[in-house]
């Protein structure tokens, strides 16, 4: 039996409007939102792969990482004794996308802030492609800090530093510490309709200006945090322009030293919403529920500061001491 037929909302209508060209994707994109469909489940390996690893994987696309695994539909990862002793870490595959580009930068990086890091993902990514010295994982929301401690510890990250700041002190503390800064930023969340769960309010004008705005407030003070020849990844899972490409171009405007860094394997996946390269994954194209991400490189030269150590050393969250 078919799904029951619901409608799309008015709101919802315009958005598919503005976002796509043709009938046809406006309609895959609505039917996506309306009758989610059910994603392969995917693993980023945090530990090498056991030999009885036995899964059936979905063939890699072109630019997927070798440490992650799209497995077959019937395939129950989380419920799996490897995941609670760390193997592995369950994500949608939208948010491989979205951190993807960080396999692009050509230089080794050495030290990596995540600042809005709960509960983890993108901060196990960015610990297992690019192996940092220093990963500074940051989440503003107290509550929110347990259940990041809990991953980065179950998967064996015991080296990185969780801190728990409002991004504008961490400017102040320790500006320019970070070669690599990410901002998977707070949005008005509107691709957990393709997961199924309710976000109410996600289409209306007031949230999602609410949203670009504390996305705008959180860039200004991460492109502070970047030290010279760095870089910038900023992200969300939301598919409304207004957060997205609108706060790049703002972004690019405001911080001119930073120009953004195109991504030719992920060309297929340039936002048809601007000629900046910014990158979008789609719900209806059966690989996640969405995302769009852009990566910044900072052009200008100014004197290397010295990392706070004093602060980072009073404001680190002890791993086993949080997650007791
Ligand atoms: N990067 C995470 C991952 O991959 O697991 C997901 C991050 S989630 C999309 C956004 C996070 O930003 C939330 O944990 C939220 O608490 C945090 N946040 C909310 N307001 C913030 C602010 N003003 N500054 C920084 N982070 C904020």
């Amino acid at each position: 039996m078919g799904a029951p037929s619901k409608e799309p909302s008015k709101p919802l209508v315009k958005l598919a409007n503005r976002l796509f060209d043709t009938e046809r994707d406006r309609a895959d994109f609505m039917q996506a939102l309306l009758h989610p469909p059910v994603f392969a489940p995917t693993i980023l390996w945090t530990q090498p792969k056991p030999p009885e690893f036995s899964w059936e994987v979905l063939p890699p696309l072109p630019w997927q990482p070798a440490f992650v695994d799209r497995l077959a539909h019937t395939v129950r990862p989380g419920q799996h004794p490897l995941h609670d002793k760390g193997y592995f870490y369950c994500l949608d595959f939208s948010s491989v996308f979205a951190v993807s580009a960080l396999l692009s930068i050509p230089e080794a990086i050495e030290s990596v802030i995540d600042l809005c890091a709960a509960p983890g993902g993108k901060s196990l990514f960015t610990w297992v492609a690019l192996k940092p010295k220093r990963l500074l994982c940051n989440e503003v929301v107290r509550k929110r800090v347990r259940i990041l401690i809990s991953n980065l510890k179950r998967c064996g990250a015991m080296d990185a530093i969780v801190l728990n700041q409002d991004p504008a002190v961490l400017v102040e503390q320790t500006p320019n510490c970070a070669q690599l800064v990410l901002v998977d930023a707070p949005c008005s969340g509107q691709s957990l309709l393709a997961k199924g769960q309710a976000v109410p309010g996600c289409f209306h004008k007031v949230t999602l200006n609410r949203n670009a705005n504390r996305q705008k407030r959180i860039l200004a003070n991460a492109a502070q945090l970047v030290q010279s020849s760095g870089y910038l990844l900023y992200s969300t899972c939301t598919y409304a322009p207004e957060e997205n490409e609108q706060v790049c171009a703002w972004f690019l405007k405001k911080f001119p030293q930073f120009v953004p860094v195109p991504m030719s394997p992920l060309s297929l996946h340039q936002s048809p919403l601007t000629e900046l390269p910014c990158y979008r994954l789609w719900p209806h194209t059966d690989l996640g529920a969405g995302a769009f991400m852009m990566l910044l490189k900072r052009q200008d030269r100014d004197e290397v500061q010295p990392v706070n150590e004093v602060f980072l050393t009073q404001h680190q969250l002890v791993l086993y001491a949080e997650t007791r």
